[in-house]
């Protein structure tokens, strides 16, 4: 289907990089999207991954589920003080890996459910944003790492998967947004970041130290940790290992799921 040229994402196709993947070379996909349930989420889970996208020549936008409104113990600084200052670190960050479009669902922090109004938000934001690959978190519980399996970040994996299938390719799911003049958008492949059982490993050797600016633009969440920089490649050199990449190469893991 032809481009509408008033689309955001008409521009001229381009010659795209590969990817560094144990499953081989991969060329990174035209279009990304990744929806996560809080900012900071993508950055501490696949910000390697999306710098290495982005330099590939891949255009990757952001859907944001929450604002991160519960994310700080400081009850002296206002809900819409807060959300506009995690709004502004996420924007930041995303810069650093070369992101620049950022969608907020404006989703309740720690109530996220995994209802009809979440999966119609993020049908509207995959048939607007037409992406070749969606990265999203997994619906499925790590019991051995359980800080990765918020509540929130299972329930807006479980919702992104299921506009990913069937909603936003089904033109009778959610007839407000044919209306709209957003088409059905068969999203073919997904990644789920924070999965039990990851298949999928992304060399990010060459892309750390934009990850680790990213993680630092998130000051409220990250700047009290002297040891960021260093708690990161630690978890990067062990998802390597699991990856059976060479010694001293850093790797972000997902679950990759076919659905076309
Ligand atoms: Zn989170």
């Amino acid at each position: 289907m032809p481009d509408d040229p008033s689309e955001p994402h008409s521009s001229e196709p381009h010659s795209l990089g590969e990817l560094t993947m144990s499953v081989g070379p991969r060329t990174a996909p035209a279009r990304v999207l990744v929806v996560m349930a809080h900012p900071d989420d993508v950055d501490f889970g696949s910000a390697g991954t999306i710098a290495a996208l982005t330099r590939a020549g891949s255009q990757v936008a952001y859907c944001l589920v929450t604002s991160g409104d519960a994310g700080s113990d400081d009850l002296t600084v206002s809900t819409a003080d807060l959300v506009a200052l995690r709004e502004k670190e996420q924007t930041e960050a995303a810069a650093r890996v070369g992101v620049t479009e950022l969608i907020f669902l404006h989703h309740p922090d720690g109530a996220v459910e995994a209802n009809l109004a979440l999966r119609h938000d993020i049908s509207a934001v995959i048939r607007r944003t037409t992406p070749d690959l969606v990265i999203c978190q997994s619906p499925a519980r790590i019991f051995d790492r359980i800080f990765a399996s918020h509540p929130d970040h299972l329930a807006a994996g479980e919702a992104a998967l299921c506009a990913v299938y069937p909603d936003s390719r089904n033109p009778r799911a959610f007839p407000d947004l044919l209306a709209d003049g957003l088409a059905p958008h068969t999203v073919p492949e997904v990644w789920l970041s924070a999965h039990p059982e990851p298949d999928a490993f992304v060399d990010v050797t060459d892309t750390f130290d934009a990850k680790i600016a990213a993680l630092r633009a998130h000051a409220s969440q990250t700047g009290h940790r002297d040891d960021l920089e260093e708690m990161i490649r630690g978890w990067l050199e062990f998802t390597a290992i699991q990856a059976d990449f060479a010694e001293g190469r850093l790797a972000e893991a997902f679950k990759r799921v076919v659905t076309a």
